[in-house]
């Protein structure tokens, strides 16, 4: 028989498994805390387990992590892995230190089909999903090769999470688990393009996770521009659903915004941004652009990003300037391609 692998199963999938073969439901307990709090993954070494279920687990279970292609250092510490996955695709997972902690940039698809013209992930269509073992083993590989908790997680790599949304929140089920890998639902941020009937099944989950919402653009015109998904979802609606999200959630909501030389940085888009969030309880994440060769966009100076930045903390909108991580490795936002050179 061929063995399934272990981080595809939530503590949910893994107690009607365990039933199915007349195991006790607990026992799902006792398997988590083996593998992901004690990183026990022999079930020999389970010591509290019966000897059946111990060879249960041997015969149906493989544990395997993702294979490592590369592993690249950034002069600020941010790391870049490149993954092989089982049909010999490849992935990237990006690792960035903080003083807080270790946040993870997880990949959710092979490839992107949301068209970003910015977006160097989109330079290669979607291939497929993730599963959700190789969501979760992204976070549980890079434990275990650098040795270091993850604490925070962010699905911002390669991929539209919400075109991957069912393996997106198994996966965030399992990481949150209090015998999984217990990173808080505040430690977690899935970000989008805006896919709507996606962000109201996101407010009304059970784990309560963050939501960043890549926007861009002040309107229709520059947005449509800019991003495909515009066309589709346009932008009085997604900030309607933001709303509503905020409401029914009852969490924060993030903005992202690229600043763009010459597209959307002047004053007056910082004023009209302004206005179409004001009331939401948000923030402002201002992105300075990394380029991506293929496209012919620019970054914004620094005097006028702080002047965008100014704006809006003048009309009262809470916003940060992010810094940039991983420039020279690619690893930076948008950056994330099959590149490995
Ligand atoms: N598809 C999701 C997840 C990707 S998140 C989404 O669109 O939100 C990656 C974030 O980086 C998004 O906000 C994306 O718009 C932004 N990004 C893409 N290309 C970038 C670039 N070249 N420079 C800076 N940020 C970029």
């Amino acid at each position: 028989m061929k063995r399934v692998n272990f981080y595809d199963f939530t503590i949910n999938k893994l107690q009607e498994l365990l039933l199915d073969n007349n195991f006790k439901k607990f026992n799902a307990n006792q398997i988590f805390k083996w593998v992901y709090e004690k990183k026990i993954t022999d079930p020999l070494h389970m010591t509290n387990l019966s000897k059946s279920l111990k060879s249960f687990i041997a015969d149906f279970f493989e544990f395997a992590d993702l294979e490592v292609v590369t592993r690249q250092v950034s002069s600020d510490s941010t790391e870049k892995f490149l993954f092989k996955l089982i049909d010999d695709h490849v992935i990237e997972t990006v690792l960035m230190k903080y003083d807080y902690g270790y946040s993870l940039c997880v990949t959710s698809q092979v490839g992107c089909s949301m068209g970003c013209t910015f977006c160097a992930s989109g330079l290669i269509n979607k291939q497929r999903n993730l599963s959700i073992y190789e969501l979760v083993s992204q976070v549980v590989t890079v434990q275990n090769i650098t040795n270091e908790k993850i604490s925070n997680v962010v699905v911002m790599g390669t991929g539209e999470p919400f075109d991957n949304y069912d393996n997106v929140m198994d996966f965030i089920r399992v990481i949150n688990y209090k015998h999984g890998l217990q990173i808080g639902s505040r430690h977690i941020t899935v970000s989008t393009c805006g896919i709507i009937p996606k962000i109201y099944d996101y407010a009304k989950e059970d784990i309560k996770s963050n939501l960043a919402i890549s926007l861009h653009a002040p309107n229709d015109e520059i947005r449509s521009k800019i991003m495909k998904i515009n066309k589709k979802y346009p932008i009085d609606e997604l900030i309607n659903a933001c709303k509503d999200y905020t409401a029914i959630s009852g969490r924060r909501i993030t903005f992202e915004y690229i600043l763009l030389k010459g597209i959307n940085d002047e004053t007056k888009y910082a004023n009209q941004l302004s206005d179409l969030i004001r009331g939401i309880n948000a923030y402002v994440n201002l992105i300075p652009y990394n380029p991506v060769n293929e496209f012919g966009y620019a970054k914004t100076d620094p005097k006028r990003a702080q002047k965008f930045y100014k704006q809006l903390e003048k009309r009262g909108i809470n916003c940060t300037l992010r810094r940039e991580l991983g420039r020279d490795i690619d690893a930076a936002c948008g950056q994330l391609r099959l590149k490995n050179n």
